[in-house]
Parts: structure tokens; C-alpha cells; sequence
């Protein structure tokens, strides 16, 4: 890639600096046929295991961990690729929330849910408050940095942030899991250096955070797959928010029914995400890979299985010049471990459709089966078909109709 990049402002080259950043091993990186180098790494703090929800919350912090055991066991993991980061001072936080807010995140640490930070959205149920939670937001926000310092001037092309992607927090609030917006910090810092952004997000959940923080940008491609709004938090993400003002027909919401298998999904992603990324032609993708589009994820009610999910990560790395992806959520330990695994293997330009007969990734192993200790990381594929898939397609074709003349027209696809 050309681009040539600034340098950090001082407000967080002061407060961030990388440890244990090791490009000299030669681990990560493939020489390809043109002899070009690629680099991927893997960028996670292990401390974030030490902390905890609640016993009853379904966001997993030890996701990270369930991630690596299954890349380690599959083969997935090179010495050198995966990196440490430090935590983020408070000027990385203040980059994109508001100073109230984050006042109001450090006297959550203290762990006294007091009435007043019902108004942060901090309390019980979705987001609630224990000790540690600011030390915990600021290794989340220094992973994002670390990943897009590693991007923008550490050679790497690839960045994969397993434990991230908390596309519900707002500038002002925590919502939906969200405390701080990783994202958002790592989108603000790529603003500043000049860069055009294509965000993807293919979380069940609609990134309302990240759309309502960049609503009104043309630098930033928004574009969002999700479980329609009509039934899922956080009931917004219709295909009617097209943005406002100079970021007008940059904001793209694609709702999927609930009855959406494989192939309603691949079908609106094939048709929506290429011709976009083509057109805006971005510097680095941001994307958001959630696993809880799974037909067995506990909290939403689609019908995919890994399939669908990994063709799609397939297609955004290979329309990546520069990728930043983040887990994202997902509440099935063993879809987290696979599906997490599965888009490492592709970021790492391993196709698990095609890695041969009896491949670990894929091939003959199709199933769930672990009896062999090495099971497939590819789901048995599930397709919906009758009454039902009729209503998801009938929902598919009128989605992409509305997106073909109110998106692809404004940008002149
Ligand atoms: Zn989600």
C-alpha cells in the first residue's frame, strides 16, 4: 500500500507506547509469489481474562482464550504473531468519549453502582459496574491503538483484536456490553492521520454506536449486516439511515429476517459489500466479525451456521488492503472458538473451503465432531428451505432493491 502516514499527535504518543513488539522473528510473515511480505498478528492483553461480568452475563472475557486454544490446535498460530499491548492513558479514552463520561467510568471503578451512573448507561443488566472496569476499558482501548500503530507504521497488513469490537458504547454512554468504543478510538486516530475508512460489521447486532459517532463523516463507509431491528437490540440499523448531512448515502444498514440462512445472507453480501468497498476504495477496513449470527447463539434468532460467516470474512480480506478486525460478540463458547479460528486461518490466507481433503480447517471433517481431538472448524452446513425461506429471500430482495437505488446511485455504482 502507498499511503504514507503522519505521525501519532503528541496527546497519545505520550500515553501509548508499544511493548513486546517483535517484527524480527519472521514468524507472521509469507512470502507470497510476487515475493511482496504480508504480516498478521494477533494483538491481545491476557489481563482482560482476570476480569468478569458477572457469573450470569453471556459476554465471555476469556473469548480470547478460547480463540487461541483452538488456533494452537489447529496449527493456526506462528511463533511472533501474537503481541501484547499496553493499556491506554486517559487522553486515548477523552479521543472519543466525552470527559463526563469518562469521569463517570473511573468513579465506576471504585465498584459503587450509584444512581447517578444509570445516566452513563452504567449499572446492572447489560453493563454493569465492579472494580476494575476502568483499568479494564483502558486495555481495550490500548489494544485498538496498539493494532492501528502496528497497521499504519508497524509493517503488519493485518491486525486481528480477538477480545474488541464494542460497537454499542456511544461517545456519552455505555450500551449493549459496550463500556468504551475500541472501535471508535481506533477510527478517530485513523481520521487523524488522513485515512478513508470502510467499517463492516457482521455482528447480529446492529453497530448503532459506531453509526451514530460517524453518522455525519464521508471518510468513514459504514456498513452494517445484522438481525433486523424489528426484533433485536438494539432495534435500530434499518436500511432507511442512509446518514446525514455531507456523510448523506455513507451510512448502509442491511437488515436480515430471522428466518435468513447461508445463503440469504451471502446472497445481500455479495451484492452489497464488493461493489462498495470497490468503489470507496478505503485505506484500512475496520471490521467487526462477530460470531452471533450462529443459528445456535443464544441471544439472537438467525439461522447461519460458520459457513455463511466465514465466506463473508473470506470476501473482506480480500477486499482489504489494510485490515483491522475485531471479535465482536458472540455467546457460544464453542462458535466463538471456531468461527474466531476460521478468520484468523483466512487472515492468514488459509481457505478452509478448499484446504484439501481431511484438512483440519475443513474438507472431509465437516461436522462438529471433536472425538478425533482435531475436529472440523466448519459447521455442517444448514439451508432453510420452504415457507420460511421464501419470506427471508422475499425480505433479501426488497432490502437490496432499496440499497441499489438509494446507496449505489448517491455514490455512482
Ligand atoms: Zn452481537
Amino acid at each position: 500500500m502507498k499511503t504514507s502516514f503522519r505521525r501519532l499527535p503528541p496527546c497519545v504518543e505520550t500515553t501509548h507506547a508499544l511493548t513486546r513488539v517483535d517484527f524480527q522473528a519472521g514468524c507472521g510473515i509469507q512470502a507470497t509469489g510476487d515475493g511482496k511480505s504480508v504480516k498478521q498478528v494477533i494483538v491481545y492483553n491476557p489481563e482482560v481474562e482476570s476480569y468478569t461480568f458477572g457469573p450470569e452475563h453471556p459476554f465471555r472475557l476469556d473469548r480470547g482464550r478460547l480463540f487461541l486454544d483452538k488456533a494452537r490446535k489447529h496449527g493456526l498460530l506462528a511463533d511472533g504473531q501474537l503481541l501484547d499491548a499496553p493499556p491506554a492513558g486517559d487522553n486515548a479514552l477523552l479521543s472519543f468519549h466525552s470527559p463526563e463520561y469518562v469521569a463517570a467510568l473511573r468513579k465506576a471503578d471504585e465498584g459503587d453502582p450509584g444512581a447517578q451512573f444509570l445516566d452513563f448507561g452504567l449499572g446492572p443488566m447489560d453493563n454493569p459496574v465492579f472494580p476494575g472496569l476502568y483499568r479494564l476499558s483502558t486495555l481495550f482501548a490500548g489494544t485498538a491503538l496498539t493494532a492501528c500503530d502496528l497497521v499504519c507504521e508497524g509493517g503488519a497488513d493485518t491486525a486481528f483484536v480477538p477480545v474488541g469490537g464494542f460497537h454499542h458504547a456511544r461517545r456519552g454512554r455505555a450500551g449493549g456490553f459496550c463500556y468504551v468504543s475500541d472501535l471508535g478510538i481506533a477510527m478517530e486516530q485513523l481520521l487523524w492521520r488522513g485515512l478513508r475508512l470502510l467499517y463492516v460489521d457482521i455482528d447480529a447486532h446492529h453497530g448503532d454506536g459506531v453509526q451514530d459517532a460517524f453518522y455525519d463523516n464521508r471518510q468513514v463507509l459504514k456498513i452494517s449486516f445484522h438481525e433486523t431491528g424489528r426484533e433485536l437490540f438494539p432495534f435500530s440499523g434499518f436500511e432507511s439511515e442512509l446518514g446525514s448531512r455531507l456523510g448523506e448515502g455513507y451510512n448502509v444498514n442491511v437488515p436480515l429476517d430471522p428466518l435468513a440462512d447461508d445463503e440469504v445472507f451471502l446472497f445481500l453480501f455479495k451484492k452489497i459489500f464488493p461493489p462498495l468497498a470497490a468503489r470507496f476504495d478505503p485505506d484500512v477496513t475496520i471490521a467487526q466479525i462477530g460470531v452471533d449470527m450462529h443459528n445456535t447463539d443464544p441471544l439472537t434468532h438467525l439461522r447461519l451456521t460458520n459457513n455463511g460467516y466465514a465466506e463473508a470474512v473470506r470476501i473482506i480480506v480480500q477486499w482489504s488492503k489494510k485490515l483491522i478486525a475485531f471479535g465482536g460478540g458472540g455467546y457460544n463458547p464453542d462458535n466463538i472458538a471456531k468461527g474466531y479460528a476460521l478468520a484468523w486461518a483466512l487472515m492468514n490466507g488459509r481457505d478452509p473451503f478448499t484446504d484439501g481433503a481431511g484438512a483440519t480447517l475443513g474438507g472431509t471433517f465437516v461436522g462438529s465432531s471433536e472425538l478425533d481431538g482435531l475436529g472440523s472448524l466448519l459447521d455442517m452446513p444448514l439451508r432453510i428451505s420452504g415457507p420460511e425461506k421464501e419470506t427471508a429471500a422475499q425480505e433479501a430482495y426488497r432490502v437490496h432493491e432499496y440499497i441499489r437505488r438509494n446507496v449505489f446511485h448517491r455514490l455512482g455504482i
